[in-house]
């Protein structure tokens, strides 16, 4: 079934054409070069710990299959190697030096870097997985922080992607954890694509969307299993994490797998949350906090019926261009930040015109909606049940985050993505203020976060 899976994605994938996922499957690395590269030489990229782990193993292998190899690029061993643009004009360098295909070996930052380097280079590249952390491995373009801001940056997705089960289980827990946390996020990843697509704004893909929902709630149903390493419950998430990366791939964008809850994991990156912590706050357990920070926002939004609105009293409220550009720069006020944040939401803000006829289209379909987004989400406590069992943080005061930087969030995560989402429809209903006000009162989701009662 899994297997059928990744087949059918691989038909709809752009630049991915094998992905190779078990026990043992570093045994296939020479092989699966050759299938999609030819003879064409390697450079195994890897960091101190990846080469340790797996990159070793690989370089051997390359050579014993008689394959044409580079001395491998292996990052010194004085911390944790960041997606940061340094890292990638580092690697381009050593890429300058021959013509060979760079094999990264490591996890999200290291593929991120590798993948934007080979793109620079004019050259492909295979991906060697040595955790479940991400579901970057499979997807198009790079995450990397260039002059503070963290963007995506356009690059295509590897060749190949080989997932050795037995090099994962051995990836620190924390690391398969995260995995588990960007996982869960396809939950309300999906519920916002739904709105979006029942507002006329984003069309839901039927082919994609079963890439990344498809599999999602076997892969994140046993998180106990998961922490306790067994493998089935590993190869599960893993192969969750490929299928929602090539779901991205297929889509040329990061809609199937990225709504809200990344918009709040991409504003704490942004603002350096956990970065001075070793190893950084990783981004799954900022997608996983997010993630139950937008459930329930849902639970508070289903319960309205916003077929019954006064439309035009939330039309004269609606800040025109000038007053929305403020409140933005009223909220963000970081260099680069506060420019980037003006661009994203001006290109979502709609005139009042096109408000109105939004909200009459969110009346007519307001019913069916909500059962759409009822079979798709999961309660918010369910959702930080199934985080805590995987070992992820489920309080924001875990993260480092205090309960008024917490609650900020749901109005500030908006801001920096043109993406619309769940935030994006509460703020046109003009319910969102109220709607975190009452996750936070006495007897809300958050009542403890408020209280700065939780640990
Ligand atoms: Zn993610």
């Amino acid at each position: 079934m899994a297997d059928e899976r990744i087949r059918a994605a691989l038909a709809e994938a752009t630049d991915t054409e094998q992905v190779v996922i078990g026990e043992g499957a570093l045994g296939a690395v020479a092989e699966v070069a050759g299938a999609v590269l030819g003879d064409r030489p390697l450079v195994v990229v890897a960091d101190a710990t990846t080469w340790r782990v797996a990159g070793e193993q690989v370089q051997r292998r390359l050579e014993a299959a008689g394959r044409a190899t580079e001395p491998p690029d292996v990052f010194p061993p004085d911390g944790f190697v960041l997606a940061e643009y340094g890292n990638v004009e580092r690697v381009r360098q050593g890429l300058g030096g021959h013509d060979a295909v760079p094999v990264a070996v490591g996890s999200g930052s290291l593929n991120d870097i590798v993948k934007r380097a080979a793109h620079e280079a004019g050259r492909p590249y295979l991906a060697v997985a040595t955790a479940a952390s991400v579901d970057g491995y499979t997807a198009f373009g790079a995450a990397i922080t260039k002059d503070g801001h963290k963007r995506t940056m356009t690059c295509p997705a590897p060749r190949a992607v080989v997932a050795d089960l037995e090099v994962l289980a051995g990836a620190p827990p924390e690391m398969t954890a995260s995995g588990y946390g960007d996982l869960l996020g396809k939950v309300t990843a999906g519920a916002d694509w739904l709105v979006a697509d029942a507002l006329g704004v984003e069309p839901v893909d039927p082919r994609v969307w079963e890439l990344a929902q498809g599999p999602l709630r076997a892969a994140v149903g046993r998180p106990e299993a998961l922490a306790a390493g067994d493998r089935d419950a590993l190869e599960r998430l893993v192969e969750g994490l490929v299928l929602s990366g090539l779901a991205m791939q297929a889509h040329a964008s990061s809609r199937p797998a990225s709504g809200a809850e990344h918009q709040f994991s991409h504003l704490w990156e942004m603002e350096g949350l956990g970065h001075d912590r070793r190893p950084p706050l990783s981004h799954g357990f900022k997608v996983g906090m997010g993630t139950v920070a937008v459930a329930a926002l849902y639970e508070r939004l289903l319960d309205r019926d916003l077929a019954a609105l006064d439309v035009e009293a939330i039309r004269r409220a609606w800040p025109g261009p000038e007053e929305a550009e403020a409140a933005v720069r009223a909220a963000h006020t970081a260099p680069g930040l506060d420019e980037a944040a003006v661009a994203e939401t001006m290109a979502k803000h709609v005139d009042p015109d096109t408000l109105g006829w939004r909200l009459a289209l969110l009346a007519d379909r307001w019913p069916g909606l909500v059962d759409r987004l009822r079979d798709q989400l999961l309660p918010a406590e369910r959702l930080r049940e199934l985080l805590a069992a995987a070992g992820c943080p489920t309080r924001p005061s875990r993260l480092g985050l205090t309960a008024a930087a917490f609650r900020a969030t749901y109005h500030r995560a908006r801001m920096i993505r043109r993406r619309y989402t769940v935030l994006d429809l509460a703020a046109e209903t003009g319910t969102l203020e109220e709607l975190v006000g009452e996750l936070f009162a006495p007897g809300g989701f958050f009542a403890d976060e408020a209280d700065g009662a939780a640990q």
